[in-house]
């Protein structure tokens, strides 16, 4: 049985005992609204783990204004469900008040030309912010022995790599691929929001990046030459809104001319209402 709890009393209650039981806690951080992406994490913390927590915060500090976040899919039965068929233990739900009472004022980030100020940074000002002050609580609260997160995000997963590092926070953070749709598309609680044409629309995204591997496997490796083609793939989609294309260094972000070594390839479209992000490994 998965028990909801609300509170970090009650979370912190359930993960004393498992140390003292000398058991492995695996964290999967979500903002719920589960798909078999987030299914995917909480398996592997099943299989690798001894204890499984699973958040839902649906995070208000992560959101600007003028984003989704009154409308980001809230569906708990939904997820309970979801999260007791993978065997979590823990679905850690807590309020807003309880993560941030009265008098909160203490944030985490990185330096102004760090990894948050690349690619989704530039468009969505102080997310990362949001996120890193959000999950280093929720690591103070859990204390986990492991963390996972998708490559969806990769992004984020560098972040809160560095963070953990530079913090000593002493979790060990690791990525797991990106589930996806039959079609290609990444799944994201996000999908929602795209009307059945607009779903059709959204996978651009993944025909863009596997043309661009397709391309890279063939030997090219002029960034600029794969970013234009990838473009043109996008474009094809009216009403296709591209945020970036950018391919970079997938330790630094840091933009590539030539692609060698380890390169992320990373995209961000909007299709109607849905801001929709795919990334590749080359
Ligand atoms: P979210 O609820 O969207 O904040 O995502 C919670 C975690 O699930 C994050 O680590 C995401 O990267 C991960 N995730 C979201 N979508 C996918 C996906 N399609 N495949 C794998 N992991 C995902």
């Amino acid at each position: 049985m998965t028990q909801i709890v609300r509170t970090i009393h009650e979370v912190r209650g359930f993960v004393s005992d498992c140390r003292r039981k000398g058991w492995k806690t695996g964290f999967v951080p979500t903002m719920g609204a589960f798909h078999a992406g987030h299914l995917s994490l909480i398996r592997q913390a099943r299989r690798e783990c001894d204890s499984v927590i699973v958040s839902i915060f649906v995070n208000p500090l992560q959101f600007s204004a003028g984003e989704d976040y009154d409308q980001y899919p809230r569906q708990l039965d939904r997820d309970l469900r979801m999260a007791e068929s993978e065997k979590a233990d823990i679905l850690f739900c807590p309020e807003v008040a309880e993560m941030y009472p009265k008098g909160f004022d203490t944030y985490i980030d990185q330096s102004d030309g760090g990894l948050p100020s690349k690619l989704c940074g530039r468009f969505r000002p102080g997310h990362f912010r949001g996120v890193m002050t959000v999950v280093c609580k929720l690591f103070n609260m859990v204390r986990p022995d492991v963390a996972y997160f998708g490559q969806k995000d990769y992004q984020q997963y560098l972040i809160i790599r560095r963070m953990t590092i530079d913090l000593n926070l002493d979790v060990d953070v690791r990525v797991h691929p990106t589930v996806r749709e039959e079609d290609g598309v990444a799944m994201s609680s996000r999908n929602i929001y795209l009307g059945p044409k607009q779903r059709k629309d959204a996978g651009c995204l993944h025909q863009a990046l596997r043309r661009a591997e397709e391309m890279v496997s063939n030997g090219e490796s002029s960034a600029a030459r794969v970013t234009s083609e990838m473009k043109r793939v996008i474009n094809r989609v009216k009403g296709a809104r591209i945020d970036y294309i950018a391919v970079v260094n997938s330790e630094t972000l840091e933009p590539l001319k030539e692609i060698k070594g380890k390169t992320l390839i990373a995209l961000a479209v909007r299709i109607g209402k849905a801001r929709l992000i795919d990334n590749a490994l080359v």
